[in-house]
């Protein structure tokens, strides 16, 4: 898996989508990402809830949320 950054659909800012070990996908802050991450690290990875200025939004069931990032092209 790559790592591919995407604009957050609420805030603008670079984000990247890992998979967690409870199967599902984290929007973390594209700079704590490094090169061959492949899954979510709790204490390496951002989460983007965190820095988002709009977290309410992140809250959502997950088919939602993938739709609100634009991962669903
Ligand atoms: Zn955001």
């Amino acid at each position: 898996m790559s790592t591919r950054a995407t604009p957050c659909k609420s805030c603008g800012a670079a984000i990247i989508f890992l998979p967690t070990s409870l199967n599902q996908i984290m929007p973390c802050d594209a700079d704590t990402v490094a090169e061959g991450d492949t899954m979510y690290v709790k204490d390496k990875h951002r989460a983007h809830f965190a820095t988002c200025s709009d977290p309410d939004k992140h809250r959502k069931p997950r088919q939602q949320q993938r739709s609100l990032f634009g991962e669903d092209k």
